[in-house]
């Protein structure tokens, strides 16, 4: 198939051709004809299949029939996107599709001056990318008129809804118009995923490519077992390995990922990290220097990479295991884009071992085990090092109101590694635009056969690790037993 064969503009089709692309995907194949021909659309696809494109590109055809000259002003399509690095990449993407058309196309999201986002609503800007919390804020000032809007595009919309921006989206879709077309795209379709088709969209077209547990299969997934003391000693050593030339590195906590960029500085490997603690501008040029080659190596955590968008990745390093399957599936999503061929590589200490097994039944397959040659798995464990410790610093106890508990009844004891119900909940990293975090608690599984305790969307927790009781980024997450079930609500193929 062609991308001649889909119907786009042809200034479009030029823009394509001058990206390199080629042949189309799957689906933009199958997304672009009936989004040409106005249908609502559900595409449950991974980031990583070209879904942007399978959006913009027919979006694209319809308005460069639409906006003449582009003199005539008026916001005509709303990109709403979970986080600033995805609408980054998103506004990227379209300015390139739309370069041979008069197209003005703008972002807003929040941890940036809101100025120049204002005076783009105001000038009634073509093509908004946008995140829900700074959107609605601006929307709540009467800035923005969205009174002449045809397309809205709600992408990762499973992300948004665990990321809590629910009420922010159906407030800002309820004052566009009725009259226009919705596209939705996530990476799976939850029974709240279905409920916003039902209230947004009319008559959708579904198309789903792969399925939800099913990583790209360009990507070559690998386990290096390993104590955790050596984990620094065999990142180096891999970084050694000719070919291991733009490589991504995720690490579950934030202070945990400077501690690994230092590490390999140290060692003189060029290194930038993307993590919450980081200003936007510091985020935006650690992309920067990892998409030029100036650092070879970038440490983020789960949700600060969510949704970035960089060619050639040539390895994924999952350094801390992850501890739900959304992330791993992200995370190794980075590289094998668009049928480009990439390594993923966990490292898994004994103490992974549970998610480990947990993960491979999800995906229905056992990933290779592998042994880094020459490494030596022998060497004994540093000295303690505070300096090197992972968690965070212990804070000051609360003052004892021992009086007032002996007056309580008593409750049972919790075993040992248990969580607390009470104690603070990890803060995870949601993009500064959210104004509220979600109010999905992580729950234990239940025992003895219980009922779950899960603070709703139906995300079941499965880990016998209690949760990490530090700042690990996104905690709210369903985690890798959490697999669609069966006979619940409508399917549509896959698990
Ligand atoms: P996405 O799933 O939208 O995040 O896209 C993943 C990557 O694939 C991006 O880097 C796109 O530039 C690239 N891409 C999208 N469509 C194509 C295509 N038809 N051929 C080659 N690369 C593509």
């Amino acid at each position: 198939m062609s991308f001649l064969a889909l119907g786009l503009d042809p200034k479009i089709l030029q823009a394509v051709q001058e990206a390199g692309y080629t042949e189309p995907t799957p689906i933009q194949t199958a997304a672009i004809p009936p989004i040409i021909a106005g249908s609502d659309l559900i595409g449950i696809a991974q980031t990583g299949t070209g879904k942007t494109a399978a959006f913009t590109l027919p979006i694209l055809t319809r308005l460069a029939a639409t906006i003449g000259d582009g003199r005539q002003r008026g916001t005509r399509a709303l990109v709403l996107a979970p986080t600033r690095e995805l609408a980054l990449q998103i506004d990227e993407n379209v300015r390139a599709y739309a370069k041979h058309l008069p197209l003005k196309v703008a972002t807003i999201f929040g941890g940036v001056g809101e100025h120049p986002q204002i005076n783009a609503l105001r000038a009634g800007t073509h093509l908004i990318i946008a995140c829900p919390g700074r959107l609605m804020d601006l929307m709540q000032r009467r800035y923005a008129d969205f009174s002449q809007l045809q397309y809205l595009v709600l992408d990762e919309a499973d992300r948004m809804l665990d990321m809590g921006f629910l009420p922010s989206i159906k407030q800002i879709v309820r004052s566009l118009p009725q009259k226009r077309q919705t596209l939705l795209f996530s990476a799976t379709l939850s029974k709240e995923i279905e409920a916003l088709t039902h209230e947004f969209q009319h008559q959708p077209k579904i198309i789903q490519i792969g399925r939800r547990a099913n990583p790209a299969e360009t990507v070559t997934q690998l386990v290096y077992e390993v104590p955790k003391h050596l984990k620094p000693a065999l990142l180096g050593h891999l970084l050694r390995e000719p070919g291991m030339n733009m490589v991504l590195v995720f690490s579950r906590m934030k202070h945990a990922a400077d501690r690994v960029a230092r590490n390999l500085e140290q060692q003189g490997i060029r290194t930038a990290t993307l993590h919450s603690n980081r200003s936007q501008n510091q985020r935006l040029k650690a992309l920067k220097d990892f998409k030029s080659g100036a650092v070879r190596v970038l440490v983020a955590t789960d949700i600060a990479a969510r949704g970035i968008d960089v060619d050639g990745i040539s390895h994924v390093v999952n350094y801390d295991f992850p501890m739900h399957v959304e992330d791993y599936i992200h995370r190794i999503g980075r590289t094998g884009r668009a049928n480009a061929i990439g390594d993923a590589i966990s490292f898994v200490t004994p103490e992974d071992h549970g998610e480990l097994r947990a993960l491979e039944r999800f995906i229905g397959r056992g990933i290779v085990r592998k042994r880094a040659e020459g490494f030596n798995y022998t060497a004994g464990a540093p000295a303690y090092n505070p300096a090197e410790d992972d968690r965070p610093p212990r804070q000051p106890r609360p003052p004892q109101r021992s009086q007032q508990r002996s007056q309580r009844p008593q409750r049972p004891s919790q075993p040992h590694g248990q969580q607390n119900p009470r104690s603070p909940q990890p803060r995870p990293d949601y993009a500064s635009n959210l104004s509220s975090p979600p109010a999905r608690p992580f729950s234990r599984p239940p025992q003895g056969g219980g009922r779950p305790q899960s603070g709703g969307g139906g995300n079941r927790p499965f880990s016998n690790r209690p949760p990490v009781n530090g700042n690990r980024e996104g905690a709210n997450q369903s985690s890798f037993r959490d697999r669609p079930q069966g006979g619940q609500g409508r399917r549509f193929g896959g698990r």
